[in-house]
């Protein structure tokens, strides 16, 4: 646990939080500020920054919490859809060090936009350019 991480005392019910999922490593509770109703936090329950981070049988068990969160969070609200991510960082926007995904229920017509909206200036890349770095990543995986 880290002393100063809101998420960590969470974790440790020093701070409240509205729980709705809990098992031996992940941990997930409504957002303190809702972009949406059922607007979602889903974390390790240990201190871990961004997704690099978290061991790969903590990162499974993170995918799989989400997996089975996301419907019943629809559900819960009759949402019509969801958008889940990560602020990876802090050029991404975030603002807890504590990495969590974001749970947050779309409704047709609620005047959102896709996660396509999140980048700022696109880039032009070319085909010889997006090769490079397609190989770069497929190397180095
Ligand atoms: P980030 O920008 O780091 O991806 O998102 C952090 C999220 O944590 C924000 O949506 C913010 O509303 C939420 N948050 C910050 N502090 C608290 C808190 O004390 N309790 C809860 N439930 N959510 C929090
Ligand atoms: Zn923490």
């Amino acid at each position: 646990m880290v002393n100063d991480c809101i998420f960590c005392q969470i974790v440790a019910g020093d701070i409240p939080s509205k729980t709705v999922y809990e098992d031996d490593t992940v941990f997930a509770f409504l957002d303190v500020n809702p972009l949406a109703p059922g607007h979602t936090l889903v974390i390790p329950k240990d201190h871990h920054e961004t997704l690099a981070d978290v061991p790969e049988d903590t990162a499974s068990d993170l995918f799989s919490a989400l997996h089975r969160l996301t419907p019943v969070v629809e559900d819960a609200v009759d949402a019509d859809a969801s958008n889940v991510a990560f602020n990876n960082g802090e050029a991404a926007g975030q603002e807890v060090s504590h990495v969590h995904a974001h749970i947050i229920p779309r409704f047709d017509g609620d005047g959102g936009n896709p996660i396509h909206a999140i980048a700022g200036n696109t880039p032009d890349l070319s085909d010889e350019e997006l090769d490079e770095i397609a190989s770069d990543i497929a190397d180095a995986r």
